[in-house]
């Protein structure tokens, strides 16, 4: 207190040196994961109509795409299939020859010291579009489990170093974590989407994964936005079956969540900034109505100081560009 009765807070902020000491939350590259889709053909670079700058790329891209990443210090990805074809099994998920079996197969081979995600779900490969299995109208839990373990068991066998499951069915990181020691794999850690909200801001991934519903929607196995106490019962349970990291997704609405599960937890916390929340800053840059670097930047200092230690961003290039300028 001075003789005037106050606080001179402004003291810590009189210069970018001084701020840049007493700065409390920092992004930096480590914090980046890329997130990537990959399609089947060749010679294919094309971009999702409602996510500029994120590309469709086949596997003939793929090390060209990958050695960019790692030239600009992003040092890990999670990779997305979208597979030619679909059926009611989701049969390409877990084929051997799969499409992301072999993108993952493709990176550990050309460029090895790049850490590898694979999201582990259905919904992409499946023709109804759910994130499981499907009996009249109901997306069945137990078999999907089935399903899902095998497709983590190839894609582990394919070479992914972290397993992500995010078809929200109840019990998938026990039955991962089961299936992945019994094949071997018990050094594989899972990062699991334990909240994952049934979001509007999805909207562009669909587009971009060809992975929309054909009937109804997924607030059936996804969580309701109005839920706090709910998400804390879901990673409660991930982290009691063996979860290694969890996720909470989206990101931007859900900060209060990402808080209180870094408070009440002791797993590395990654944060998912979704499609919806990527179009929509883009959009508004484009019109030159927000500064694209400052607005981002703000928005993943605000995730990590919500609790976040990673974070999932289709801006992790961006962001690299202008950490290393
Ligand atoms: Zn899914």
């Amino acid at each position: 207190m001075n003789s005037n009765g106050f606080k001179r807070h402004r003291r810590l902020r009189r210069t970018e040196s001084l701020r840049a000491l007493v700065r409390e939350t920092k992004v930096t590259k480590d914090d980046l994961i890329y997130p990537i889709f990959v399609v089947e053909g060749e010679g294919i670079k094309k971009e999702v109509a409602s996510m500029p700058g994120v590309f469709h790329i086949s596997l003939d891209y793929l090390t060209e795409e990958m050695k960019g990443l790692e030239a600009k210090g992003i040092r890990s990805v999670i990779v997305f299939g979208v597979p030619h074809e679909k059926d009611s099994q989701g049969s390409q998920a877990y084929c051997e020859h799969g499409i992301v079996q072999e993108a993952i197969r493709k990176i550990k081979k050309d460029i090895p010291a790049l850490t590898v995600i694979a999201d582990t779900c259905l919904c992409q490969y499946t023709d109804h579009g759910h994130c499981g299995l499907v009996e009249n109208g109901e997306v069945l839990n137990d078999p999907s489990l089935e399903l899902l373990v095998k497709t983590a068991i190839s894609q582990a066998e394919a070479g992914a170093d972290i397993i992500a499951p995010s078809n929200m069915m109840d019990g998938f990181v026990a039955a991962i974590r089961e299936g992945l020691d019994e094949a071997g794999y018990s050094q594989i850690p899972i990062m699991s989407y334990a909240v994952k909200y049934a979001s509007a801001f999805y909207g562009p991934f669909r587009d971009a994964a060809h992975s929309s519903p054909q009937f109804g929607d997924r607030r059936a196995y996804q969580m309701d936005p109005a839920n706090r106490l709910e998400a804390m019962r879901e990673a409660e349970s991930d982290i009691e079956e063996g979860a290694d990291f969890l996720i909470v997704k989206p990101a931007l609405s859900y900060m209060d969540i990402m808080r209180e599960v870094k408070d009440r937890f002791n797993a590395p916390l990654v944060a998912y900034n979704v499609s919806g929340e990527y179009s929509m800053i883009k959009a508004a840059a484009m019109n030159g109505w927000v500064n694209e670097q400052e607005i981002v930047m703000e928005k993943l200092t605000s995730m990590k100081r919500a609790g976040a230690d990673l974070i999932i961003t289709y801006f992790a290039k961006d962001v690299a560009d202008w950490l290393n300028e």
